[in-house]
């Protein structure tokens, strides 16, 4: 039986021979691909203001210095994420304000969110685990109660919706990744809906070293910008992978639901909220139930492994990584993150896969819990 990863990027023969267009063109960095890709992706957006960059981590952090946020600032977001949702509060000298999630969405906790506003927090940063969106309604209410702006980490949720809306088709700043695990993807890449096309100037200054060109050949820079403009090479994969976005999702949703019927929750394990409305199912996640199993999460794995089945952890908390111990943080600050940063996995989820592959995977599980039952 051949390997199934945990997951895999779906590229098609039109996308190979576009970037293979690309490279003879003698173009290869940010031209006119990035251009059209950035309005296609501003079609899919319902019409909103989106800047392509060469990272989901580089438009978190140029969406911090949109709104003018650094040292003695504070914001609020989840441990339960991949670490770049708070190495980029750091990286622009602002302090990263945890808030406990919710067990059922796994999302960050909205009950909590307002014990947590102090006179210093300027934003939070929802992250779409998983690509369940966060409630929009009551985390905007919330927002603009406190006055407090909004960077929504979408890395996840590309194609997902709230209310029948597209994620990016509405709200303040929605940082999205195109990595190539996410939903879709250019390699590496992201990009940055912004809602306020006054920032334009300012965000591609921050994207390409400050630099501002003017018609007559000559340039100033005003402020520090970073190196964060995509590669033509990468918008071409984009402009085929966004095209097929939608129907990636489908293909997902009918894999999800086949999970949900083979599954056997006689087992113990905990499944993700059972959602067909609003997430685009980025990942599968289910919670091992460990208390009732004589071996580790790490033995668990080894065995899919042996089994050719390809196993994720996402995430361990972010909290409890030593950076963020030195900085204070402990184990027992968020118990809710922290049960979910200890027995998740992440099953094998992605486009290509068969409906015989989540049967595969739920057999195994099925075997591997009954063996090792305590
Ligand atoms: C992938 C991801 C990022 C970072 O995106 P990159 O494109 O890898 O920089 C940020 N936040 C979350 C939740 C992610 O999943």
């Amino acid at each position: 039986m051949s390997y199934l990863p945990f997951t895999k990027p779906t590229l098609d023969e039109a996308t190979i021979q576009g970037v293979t267009e690309v490279l003879r063109s003698g173009w290869l960095s940010s031209g006119p691909k990035v251009k059209e890709f950035e309005a296609a992706l501003s079609e899919y957006f319902g019409g909103r203001t989106v800047r392509a960059f060469n990272s989901g981590t580089a438009t978190l952090e140029v969406a911090l210095q949109l709104c003018d946020i650094g040292p003695g600032d504070e914001v609020i977001t989840t441990p339960m994420s991949w670490v770049a949702t708070a190495n980029v509060i750091l990286h622009v000298g602002a302090k990263p304000v945890f808030v406990d999630i919710d067990p059922l969405t796994r999302n960050i906790d909205l009950d909590l969110i307002e014990a947590a506003i102090t006179p210093n927090t300027k934003a939070i940063i929802p992250v779409d685990l998983a690509g369940l969106p966060v409630d929009r309604d009551r985390l905007y209410a919330i927002a603009e109660k406190h006055r407090l702006r909004v960077i929504e980490d979408a890395a996840q949720s590309m194609g997902a919706t709230w209310q029948g809306k597209k994620i990016g088709s509405f709200g303040d700043l929605i940082s999205f990744s195109f990595h190539a695990n996410k939903n879709m993807t250019t390699g590496e890449g992201g990009c940055l809906v912004l809602s306020d096309a006054a920032q334009i100037p300012l965000a591609e200054k921050l994207r390409l070293q400050g630099v501002e060109r003017f018609p007559d050949g000559t340039m100033d820079v005003d402020v520090a910008g970073g190196k964060y403009n995509l590669t033509d090479i990468a918008a071409r994969i984009g402009l085929g992978q966004l095209k097929q976005v939608d129907a990636f999702n489908s293909r997902r949703r009918e894999l999800v639901k086949h999970y949900f019927a083979c599954f056997d929750r006689s087992m113990g394990c905990e499944l993700p909220q059972e959602d067909f409305a609003g997430s685009n199912w980025h990942m599968f996640q289910i919670l091992l139930p460990l208390d009732r199993m004589r071996i580790s999460r790490g033995e668990f794995i080894e065995q899919m492994k042996q089994r050719e089945i390809g196993v994720g952890v996402h995430y361990p908390c972010i909290h409890l990584f030593s950076l963020f111990r030195s900085m204070g943080f402990m184990k027992g600050d968020f118990p809710e993150a922290e049960k979910i940063g200890n027995e998740t996995v992440t099953l094998p989820l992605f486009p290509a896969m068969e409906l015989t592959d989540v049967e595969r995977v739920c057999t195994a599980i099925k075997e591997i819990i009954e063996a090792s039952r305590k």
